[in-house]
């Protein structure tokens, strides 16, 4: 079946000024654009009613199951404008095949790879003003696509009643004051996902089971946390939000395997296929903290970043543990290897470079 967005343009869209005062400082997750996009799937009809209409509340009842159940799902992706004008949005296809198991995962219907393109599109097609003009450095804008249960029924199964929306924000460097190392708290009490859990879908609810380790973190000066396997609290998993990389002295590059509790990042798996061209030797496997803690010591590990579309790839200063910390010996800057491998993604990804891997979509 095909779901086609009809377009209910506002009648008040926002004014070039007021467009270019937020392109000045957009900030992150702050601007939302004119359009959305909304869509109902109904457990008899499929996919149907897609719309682009204006940014707006939307009407749940206050018994939505997503309200009680948390059945909702979402994806993050980026529309960058190259020098010619035109918008491009890089591996869309993998969210959309990841949005697909994620719904697998939470009971979700699914959305087609080129419904999900469709309806991004759509939305660019009438908010393409949107996307922060080119050369302002690593301006984009930021589309988030999400499903949840918006039936009107308290009882627990999957619902038979599902909304899908895409809204957009324009986003500038996720690290307004230029890229620091982050400091890092190793959560030892509170785990984000477990085994046969959802940690691999994308769902609000792995969001919400980090806010404790993340508190804890703050409250102990940190930026984010870390969080281990919940099985035996021995492997490096992730961040709430960012996947992990090392950097040893001999030039591996390291990362946790996916074990079903670890989301699956574009970016990561970006990154380990830009490896060999780099001039790293990519290695995925079970990385015990103590290799963390040692490896800093030793010299062994040089460099350590996170990555993710929002923040790219982020340099990971200090870990910190109740009791002690292990500093990064990269420096301030973080690395060059670090600034090199992101470097690579932002080149790809603003066309300053030849898209060799076929990693880029044009949207408009
Ligand atoms: C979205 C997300 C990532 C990063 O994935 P990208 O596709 O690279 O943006 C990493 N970890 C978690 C928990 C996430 O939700």
């Amino acid at each position: 079946m095909s779901l086609t967005f009809d377009l209910h343009r506002r009648p008040d869209p926002a004014s070039d000024e007021r467009r270019a005062d937020i392109h000045a400082d957009p900030g992150f997750g702050v601007h939302f654009t004119d359009h959305m996009v909304t869509a109902i799937w109904t457990a008899e009809g499929g996919w149907g009613h897609g719309a682009v209409r204006a940014y707006g509340p939307i009407q749940v009842m206050p018994s939505a199951a997503v309200l009680h159940y948390a059945q909702e799902i979402f994806e993050g992706l980026k529309a960058y404008r190259h020098e010619d004008g035109s918008v491009w949005s890089f591996r869309p296809e993998a969210n959309a095949e990841r949005m697909q198991r994620s719904a697998r995962r939470l009971a979700l219907p699914e959305l087609s790879t080129e419904h999900f393109l469709g309806s991004l599109r759509a939305l660019l097609e009438v908010d393409e003003p949107w996307v922060p003009p080119a050369g302002t450095g690593e301006t984009s804008l930021y589309l988030r696509p999400f499903m949840y249960a918006s039936e009107a029924f308290l009882g627990v199964r999957p619902a038979k009643e599902v909304t899908y929306c895409v809204i957009a924000s324009p986003a500038g460097p996720y690290f307004a004051g230029g890229l620091k190392p982050v400091t890092l708290w190793l959560s030892e009490h509170y785990a984000r996902a477990g085994a046969g859990g959802t940690g691999a879908a994308k769902c609000g609810g792995n969001y919400a089971s980090s806010l404790a380790g993340q508190l804890e973190g703050i409250e102990h000066g940190c930026d984010q946390a870390v969080f281990l396997d919940s099985s035996t609290q021995t492997y490096i998993e992730e961040l709430g939000g960012m996947n992990l990389f090392f950097v040893t002295r001999d030039n591996r590059l390291v990362t946790p395997e996916l074990t079903g509790s670890i989301l699956e990042g574009v970016t990561r798996s970006s990154i380990l296929q830009l490896a060999k061209e780099l001039g790293l030797d990519p290695e995925e496997r079970r990385i015990p903290i103590e290799e963390w803690k040692d490896g800093v010591a030793s010299g062994e590990i040089r460099e350590i970043f996170a990555c993710g579309t929002a923040a790219v790839v982020t340099p990971v200063g200090e870990l910190r543990w109740e009791g002690g910390t292990a500093a990064s010996t990269a420096g301030q800057d973080g690395g060059e290897v670090t600034h090199a491998i992101r470097r690579a993604l932002l080149d790809i990804q603003y066309g300053r470079v030849a898209d060799t891997h076929g990693w880029l979509t044009r949207l408009t």
